[in-house]
């Protein structure tokens, strides 16, 4: 039998800058580009802004020697204690994701950037190959929105594929990506606690017998919370069967290991929080008009274009799903602006700002972490305002123009 379809579509209000993506890049490049007096409406899937830090109670910051930008601001308004006299090489603050999320509502609301919760990109609209803004599904259907620049911090480059852009997945040898992980909390409670195992769940034994092969927590002593990342699922977060297979995994992982810790030094911990998503490490980079790579990392390269500093470690969780992770130290390196352009026609009014910018799958592992997709999305925002105000295409927005604002906004480089 054939169905058509008429797919009718109510139109939200325009906007300058369309952000996709409420994680860090996303809430920084809208802040960004508001405060460069741009009309900036932020779509969001979910009913929380930060990302994986409140949606996968990623509640940790990764140190990454230059703390600048929105970023800093964001410690210092948030957790001003711990960032006195912080160290910026060592700097890894543990935080409560439930005040941090409330911490973000109000940051934007003050900040003037409209956010649409609840609403789920779909795909973008093109008049003579170019896009001119989206379709988003919402609670009141799907509704379509006009935007001069589209910036696309999903982590997974979903606007800009679906418009186009040329990507690769994982490793190049056979584009396995890093595996997801479901973090947690555990609180203490003063005595001892009933040890559950629901049924199904895993007994582990001996240390080796974790999913990771190891521990890996953070104790935060005053408040008696517990945050974990043990749990560990082979597969891509962008592919439908290797999602639900995680999701079902990984809570199931969830539980053995809480029990393996409440027999082995947290007698008195219950679980307290469970991240509502799986966190996804890695999925797509876009491929852009420049793909940093492994040498740039262990050369610390500089780049004229520079528009985020960081020194974290390269960290590849094991993407066969095995006990082991590849971490090795390095000095400081530049991210330059081009990783954040797609290569491709038609794509000359979206930028790309957070884990997906284009880099390899070691690359990647490096400078995924939250406080660089922070300075990439504050970049992204200025980027946007340039290229409207001048009515260029991205990729013809001149660079000192960028730093200038970029240190206008508080922006530094070591
Ligand atoms: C298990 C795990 C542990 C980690 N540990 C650390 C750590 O200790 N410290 C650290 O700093 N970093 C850590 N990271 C890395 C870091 O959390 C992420 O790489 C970072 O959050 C990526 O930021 P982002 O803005 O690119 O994307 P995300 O944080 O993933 O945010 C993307 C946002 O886009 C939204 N979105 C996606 N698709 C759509 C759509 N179609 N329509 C509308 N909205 C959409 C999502 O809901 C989400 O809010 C960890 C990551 C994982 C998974």
């Amino acid at each position: 039998m054939k169905q058509e379809y008429i797919i009718s579509t109510s139109e939200l209000e325009s906007s300058d800058v369309i952000v996709i993506g409420g994680g860090p890049a996303g809430i920084a490049a809208s802040i960004s580009a508001s405060r460069c007096g741009k009309k900036v409406t932020l779509i969001e899937q979910s009913g929380q802004l930060g990302g994986m830090a409140t949606l996968g109670n990623v509640s940790i910051f990764m140190p990454v020697g230059n703390i600048t930008g929105i970023y800093k601001e964001i410690l210092s308004e948030f957790i001003p204690e711990q960032l006195k006299n912080a160290n910026e090489n060592k700097f890894d603050p543990h935080f409560n994701p439930f005040l941090y999320r409330y911490y973000l509502n109000q940051k934007l609301e003050k900040e003037k950037v409209k956010v649409l919760y609840h609403t789920t990109f779909i795909t973008v609209l093109k008049e003579e190959n170019i896009t001119k803004g989206i379709i988003v599904h919402t609670r009141e259907g799907l509704m379509s929105m006009i935007g001069k620049i589209i910036i696309d911090c999903t982590g997974d480059a979903a606007v800009a594929i679906n418009a186009g852009a040329e990507y690769i997945t994982g490793r190049s040898e056979d584009d396995i990506t890093q595996p997801m992980t479901l973090m947690f909390q555990m609180q203490n409670t003063g005595q001892k606690v009933d040890n559950i195992l629901p049924e199904g769940c895993y007994y582990y034994n001996e240390k080796s017998d974790l999913p990771q092969g190891r521990t890996l927590y953070w104790e935060n002593i005053s408040e008696g919370t517990l945050l974990v990342n043990m749990t560990r699922v082979k597969g891509n977060g962008s592919k439908i069967n290797e999602l639900n297979n995680a999701v079902v995994e990984s809570l199931k992982q969830v539980f053995s290991v809480a029990n393996y810790l409440q027999r082995n030094g947290f007698e008195n911990y219950i679980i307290s929080h469970i991240g509502s998503q799986v966190g996804v490490r890695e999925t797509n980079q876009i491929k852009g008009l420049y793909t940093l790579n492994q040498d740039d990392l262990f050369m610390g390269r500089r780049f004229e274009d520079v528009v985020a500093q960081t020194n974290y470690e390269i960290d590849i969780h094991s993407p066969d799903g095995e006990k082991s992770c590849d971490e090795r130290k390095i000095d400081s390196y530049d991210i330059p602006y081009r990783c954040m352009i797609p290569k491709g026609e038609g794509l000359e009014n979206i930028l790309v700002a957070g884990r997906a910018i284009s880099a390899t799958h070691v690359a990647m592992s490096s400078l995924r972490v939250q406080p660089t997709c922070y300075a990439l999305g504050q970049a992204a925002g200025i980027a946007a305002t340039i290229a409207i105000d001048h009515n260029k295409g991205v990729s013809e927005i001149a660079i000192d123009k960028l730093h200038t604002m970029m240190y206008k906004y508080g922006v530094k480089f070591n």
